[in-house]
């Protein structure tokens, strides 16, 4: 259920009635007790261009393998984070070292890729949100070029002349905003065109039937036709298919994100990955010049 209602406040709302107050408070302690022994770590997910298939950046994802409950997916400890504020120390330990290996990966020929990073709510809300950001980026050395924050619609109500009064801020610094999950939720075209926001990110529940679908390859077409217009970059997130990739390059979009590149990487197999690509994106057969 909490799923259909996409992410967001709804989406925490829902996976909060789903979770008892019991499971609640263990699932909060034992977060807390990872964060204080670092066993979190990050997952990375190449981003492609659809047009030559080269990799230009990775989304950064967290995961936590608990001693006791095993794997838990960010989908039902983000929320509890949200609510106990734990987010704020997790959620600076992700950007600082999402730029660490964003730096790293720089260093052993990988370029100028790009690092998109996850932003709750709860971390834009907080007064010295901008001056932290800009921070660990002159701590880490990131060029604020291949940082992208991601973001989603509803973290915006409630706060919105706030929230962009800081994305322009960091804007303006040289850092990239991205709106994710869009078409779930929220979505509304007002805020395309009222974020300052360089990407938007296409759901998942929008690219499925991508290649099969005429109703679901207008929609994809017309928002994409409306983010160029407006000068916004489109990305396709949960893309599994290569015929889904042909569809999404006929319809403009720019990069590629899904299980069909590959599935979210740990950061001792980016290298392996990036050379394996190599080879198999030679033997692709997509789009290259016909673009529209
Ligand atoms: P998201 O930012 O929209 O991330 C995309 C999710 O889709 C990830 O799930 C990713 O593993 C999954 N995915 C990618 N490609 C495919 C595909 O081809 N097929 C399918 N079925 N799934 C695919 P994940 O890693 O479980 O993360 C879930 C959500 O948790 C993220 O959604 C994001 O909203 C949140 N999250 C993850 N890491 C962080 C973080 O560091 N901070 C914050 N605040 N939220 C995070
Ligand atoms: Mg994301
Ligand atoms: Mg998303
Ligand atoms: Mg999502």
């Amino acid at each position: 259920r909490a799923k259909d209602n996409g992410r967001g406040s709804v989406c925490t709302f829902t996976a909060d009635m789903n979770l008892n107050v019991v499971e609640r408070m263990q699932l909060l302690s034992r977060a807390r007790q990872a964060f204080d022994r670092q066993s979190f770590t990050l997952h990375y997910q190449p981003q492609v261009a659809t047009a030559d298939g080269r990799v230009r950046g990775f989304e950064a994802l967290v995961r936590w393998t608990d001693s006791e409950l095993g794997p838990v997916s960010p989908d039902r400890f983000i929320p509890v984070c949200e609510d106990s504020g734990l987010i704020v120390p997790l959620g600076l330990w992700v950007l600082e070292t999402a730029c660490i290996e964003a730096v790293g990966l720089g260093c052993r020929g990988a370029g100028d890729v790009t690092m998109s990073v996850n932003m709750s709510a709860v971390q834009l809300a907080q007064h010295d949100f901008v001056p932290r950001v800009l921070e660990i980026l002159a701590r880490t050395g990131l060029p604020p070029h291949r940082l992208e924050l991601e973001i989603t619609e509803s973290q915006m109500i409630g706060s919105l002349d706030a929230a962009i009064g800081k994305l322009n801020a960091l804007r303006q610094a040289g850092v990239h905003i991205a709106l994710d999950d869009f078409g779930t939720g929220y979505s509304s075209l007002t805020y395309l065109r009222t974020l300052p926001i360089n990407t938007l990110k296409l759901d998942k529940a929008f690219i499925n039937d991508v290649h099969r679908r005429p109703d679901a390859r207008s929609m994809v077409l017309s928002i994409s036709r409306i983010a160029h217009d407006l000068s916004r970059s489109v990305v396709a997130e949960g893309v599994e298919e290569l015929a889904q990739w042909e569809a999404l390059s006929l319809m403009g979009c720019d990069l590629i994100q899904g299980y069909f590149v590959s599935r979210p990487l740990p950061a001792d197999r980016i290298d392996a990955f990036l050379a394996a690509w190599e080879e198999r994106r030679a033997r692709l057969p997509v789009a290259r010049d016909d673009v529209v």
